[in-house]
């Protein structure tokens, strides 16, 4: 089974497109969450992930703009990005964030494989260094855990004894490229397909992978997308202008 795996697209409508026309081919979609919250285009971006199937977890963005979270441990800017949300959400798509399970979730065939939003551990931790992946690496029975959250793409993984870190290095910084990872048999791995819409790991292209569950291998992808047209829409909704200048930084 080729899995999509889609995470943090955060309304960002032009990075998901450009993801999609990129992704190879897949036999099934999965979102990690964190599907609103800071771009200026939330209906569409629900509207067309509803499109791509059934499974979804929910993330604190998710969890904020539809009222299952109060704002308290969100900085100003995601708390305004929050707020603003909830008002430009249409009351159905509202109802619709609201009923987003919790992770993990499984998908009938892939054994041995969950989707998490953070962690293992609870929806809400922050898995970033290799100290946050030591503890859910050893505790989790489920061997293959799909993680969002920490808009990092990358992989970490354990064999029991040394546990580590592995981030894809690319050749560019702005042409659509892939690097694959293989998932060794007996090992652990936490994997984060990286953020489409807010990568923070100094790449600006949206990011996602593709896991083909028969060889074992996460293709991690990276591609270009129209980055003035996701600034000039948060610029004309009167969002914070740092969540536009941020996006070129990929930070
Ligand atoms: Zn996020």
């Amino acid at each position: 089974m080729r899995v999509l795996l889609l995470s943090d697209i955060h309304s960002n409508l032009e990075a998901l497109e450009a993801c999609l026309a990129a992704a190879p081919a897949y036999d099934v979609v999965v979102n990690l969450g964190d599907i609103v919250g800071y771009g200026a285009s939330p209906n569409e971006v629900i509207e067309r992930s509803r499109g791509l199937g059934k499974f979804f977890v929910r993330g604190n963005h998710d969890k904020a703009a539809s009222g299952l979270m109060d704002l308290k441990d969100f900085n100003p800017i995601a708390g305004m990005a929050a707020i603003w949300t909830r008002e430009h959400v249409s009351p159905e798509n509202l109802q619709w964030l609201r009923a987003l399970p919790r992770g993990p979730i499984y998908v009938d065939g892939l054994d041995g494989v969950q989707f998490v939003h953070g962690s293992p551990m609870d929806e809400d931790d922050y898995v970033v260094t290799l100290h946050d992946a030591i503890e859910p690496l050893m505790v989790s029975p489920t061997p293959v855990t799909f993680f969002g959250h920490s808009h990092l793409q990358g992989s970490f993984w354990s064999n029991t004894v040394t546990p580590d870190v592995y981030r894809p290095v690319y050749r560019t910084v702005g042409q659509a490229e892939t690097v694959e990872f293989p998932l060794r048999e007996g090992q652990h791995f936490l994997v984060n397909p990286g953020s489409v819409g807010q990568p923070r790991d100094g790449d600006w292209r949206a990011a996602f992978a593709v896991f083909d569950s028969d060889a074992r291998i996460v293709t991690f992808c990276r591609v270009p997308y129209n980055l003035k047209d996701a600034q000039d829409r948060i610029l004309a909704a009167n969002l914070p202008q740092r969540l536009a200048t941020r996006l070129a930084a990929g930070r």
